[in-house]
């Protein structure tokens, strides 16, 4: 299937009430594993390429590689650049053929904000891509602090969610409502009152950014209240790290040649375990029909 853009793929997500996950891809163990996964579970998925995680990654040889794993899948895929914070990535990220650009003004002043995320909808724009943008600020940052907690203080605010909307044309908006990234510091606690407000107040798809560690209820819920796009990664490198962990301290696996591919094998699966049962608890899992 060609890849579809996040208006697409959030679109019938918003009709059915489900979310997509967006799962993060640092390399080809937890692009395959998310792959394998989601064509299991019949489930459009959101493939996240992070422009904090770009040291790490060759954007145009990974956006290949996702591509072609998307066609050959047979599900709804959507290529996210999930959080560009430069408008250098975000032109590279274009030329790559994501599909979808999500662009964090949410470090700039309000006005600053709302001014280059209008520029990178323009860009998207000519070339059918949809844009995400975040107001208020999601604690934590993507590759940043293990644990953090949200501050009250940078929630999204409903009436400046009501502006922004209108004045940038997004696809997507990404709240604060006491979400994080990484690990949570003690038991989140979401402001499920602010999202029913947010999702009254605008008519696009809103996106949870640091879904690892909230409870199944706090999906639900959010779900319920408009959320179409859930981001997760924390919770995958971290069943990544026990299995690898696990394996290394095997004595009897210690003993055989092909020790380093059983170890990938291991953490692959142990990814996609998590992944699929990401894709549960949103209630995409034998969605994919869905889209036509
Ligand atoms: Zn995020």
């Amino acid at each position: 299937m060609a890849l579809l853009n996040l208006k697409e793929i959030l679109a019938v997500a918003a009709q059915h009430r489900f979310a997509v996950g967006a799962f993060n891809a640092i390399d080809s163990n937890f692009i395959d594993a998310v792959f394998d996964a989601a064509i299991e579970q019949q489930s459009p998925v959101i493939i996240n390429v992070a422009e904090v995680h770009l040291p790490y990654i060759d954007i145009y040889a990974t956006s290949d590689y996702i591509k072609k794993k998307a066609e050959l899948s047979g599900i709804p895929v959507c290529l996210n650049l999930d959080h560009g914070l430069t408008f250098k990535t975000i032109e590279t990220a274009v030329a790559c053929g994501f599909s979808s650009i999500m662009f964090d003004g949410s470090h700039l002043p309000y006005e600053d904000n709302i001014i280059q995320t209008r520029k990178v909808v323009e860009l998207c724009r000519q070339h059918n891509i949809s844009v995400e943008a975040e107001l208020g600020a999601v604690g934590g940052d993507e590759g940043g602090a293990l644990e953090s907690t949200a501050d009250t203080a940078l929630y999204t605010d409903v009436e400046q969610a009501v502006e922004f909307v209108k004045e940038t044309r997004i696809d997507a908006l990404a709240v604060a409502i006491g979400n994080t990234h990484g690990k949570y510091k003690g038991i989140p606690k979401l402001d499920i009152t602010r999202l029913q407000q947010i999702n009254q107040a605008i008519n696009i798809p809103l996106v949870l950014h640091g879904g690892s560690g909230l409870s199944v209820a706090d999906f639900h819920q959010t779900i319920e209240h408009g959320i179409c796009k859930i981001n997760f990664f924390t919770g995958m490198s971290q069943v990544a790290l026990s299995s690898i962990e696990a394996d290394i301290t095997n004595a009897n696996l210690a003993q055989k040649y092909n020790y380093y591919l059983i170890m990938m094998e291991n953490m692959q699966k142990a990814i996609k375990q998590t992944v699929a049962e990401q894709m549960a608890i949103f209630h995409s899992v034998e969605k994919a029909k869905l889209y036509g």
